[in-house]
């Protein structure tokens, strides 16, 4: 029996390895290999796909989160508002730059940001708000945006998972006044190594990212600030601008596979599957349903969804915990002093997600060996 993988990026290749390999041997032939009109011309596209006039390439999603935040000049003594139940990079980026995350919990049905509770955790020291668009599925941008408004706040998006969303027929990334997408192999759309780009349609912040994201100088050996070494490679763009153009036809067929998912799964006692909220149009990075159980059932302190995911495992599928202990427990923010029980949505969450495989090539056979594994373990 073959085990089936969380994502396959094998079948990709096969499909476009030609395509890949002329690109790259172009540029390998072209002896430009960081910077340069394939990583402009990139920059563009990618601009011209989110539907903003600027785009500002970098070597990863946490260096787009990082540079973004520079940008906005946010720092020691800055509050920013964002989600615990993320990948690290959200909060850590903030950190980096001196500023302190705020934590606020999450929606049980989304994953995102509990717009409600957003206002209640603005202080005069708060700068930002970093909604994640977790999974793929859009936060409430009309909402966030009112919010932000109100109290004269920015709005980064972290749209690592979420390359291709739409919340009322916007591109994420387009909405706030940042947008910060991640090119990790595994994310919709994914380099053949690290990449990131963040997006605005403000050009004088672009001006700033660029020049951040090149040791802070505007040309020359002139530098204006203290910046980093961020830049996208030459190789990674050329690969990067041909899966731009796949992109929408992956997203469809994750969106089928979703589709099939919630069919096969939705009557299973002990699952709750995802849902799609009305005005969001969800690029499904993750399927990730939660595993609940009764907790008069729980044994010995193992967790349900623990033991479904070691015996699906056994069965040939690999599932993933994204994210087994959220960001306010994690021991490097132990010094912020949030406890367990705080922040109850994203502690149950830690508890009760389990993400099946998903990807664009995931074939009906493979799907059914999921769902008939996972109807066993819970039969
Ligand atoms: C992947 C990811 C990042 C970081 O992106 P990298 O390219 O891996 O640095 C940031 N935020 C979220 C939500 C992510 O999933």
């Amino acid at each position: 029996m073959n085990t089936i993988p969380p994502f396959d990026l094998s079948d990709q290749y096969k499909l476009i390895g030609e395509e890949i390999n002329q690109a790259v041997l172009g540029v390998l032939a072209s002896g430009r290999y960081i910077g340069g009109a394939i990583v402009e011309t990139f920059e563009q596209q990618l601009a011209d796909y989110v539907g903003v006039s600027e785009c500002v390439a970098c070597n990863s999603g946490t260096d787009a989160l990082y540079l973004a935040l520079r940008a906005l000049k946010i720092g020691a003594g800055d509050e920013v508002i964002t989600t615990p139940f993320t990948f690290v990079a959200t909060g850590e980026t903030a950190s980096a730059v001196g500023a302190t995350p705020v934590f606020v919990d999450i929606d049980p049905q989304t994953f995102n940001l509990d717009l409600r509770q957003i206002e209640a955790a603005i202080t005069p020291r708060t700068k930002a708000i970093i909604p994640v668009h977790l999974f793929g599925q859009p936060v409430d941008m009309t909402r966030l945006m009112a919010i932000a408004h109100a109290h004269r706040l920015t709005v980064i998006e972290d749209c690592a998972q979420a390359t291709g969303a739409e919340w009322a027929g916007q591109k994420v990334g387009s909405i706030g006044q940042i947008g910060c997408f991640s090119f990790y192999p595994t994310k919709n759309l994914g380099a053949c190594g690290d990449g990131g780009a963040v997006t605005t349609n403000d050009p004088k912040i672009a001006a700033t990212l660029r020049m951040l994201r090149d040791h802070g100088r505007r040309s020359g050996y002139y530098h204006e600030e203290f910046g980093v070494n961020s830049r996208l490679d030459a190789i990674q763009a050329a690969i990067l601008r041909i899966k731009l153009r796949y992109l929408d036809g992956w997203n469809d067929q994750r969106r089928v596979i979703a589709d099939r998912y919630h069919q096969l799964l939705k009557s299973i006692p002990s699952v709750v599957i995802p849902q799609e909220t009305p005005n969001g149009r969800s690029v499904w990075n993750q399927y990730t349903v939660r595993i609940v159980e009764d907790s008069s059932q729980s044994e010995s302190g193992k967790l349900l969804r623990d033991r479904v995911r070691t015996q699906l495992q056994s069965k040939g599928v690999t599932s993933m915990v994204y994210y087994p202990l959220p960001l306010h427990l994690q021991p490097i923010y132990k010094s912020l002093g949030y406890q367990p029980g705080q922040l109850p949505v994203s502690d149950r969450a830690a508890h009760e997600v389990l993400s099946l495989p998903m990807f664009p090539e995931l074939s009906i056979e493979q799907q059914d060996q999921v769902v008939y594994g996972l109807k066993d373990c819970l039969g």
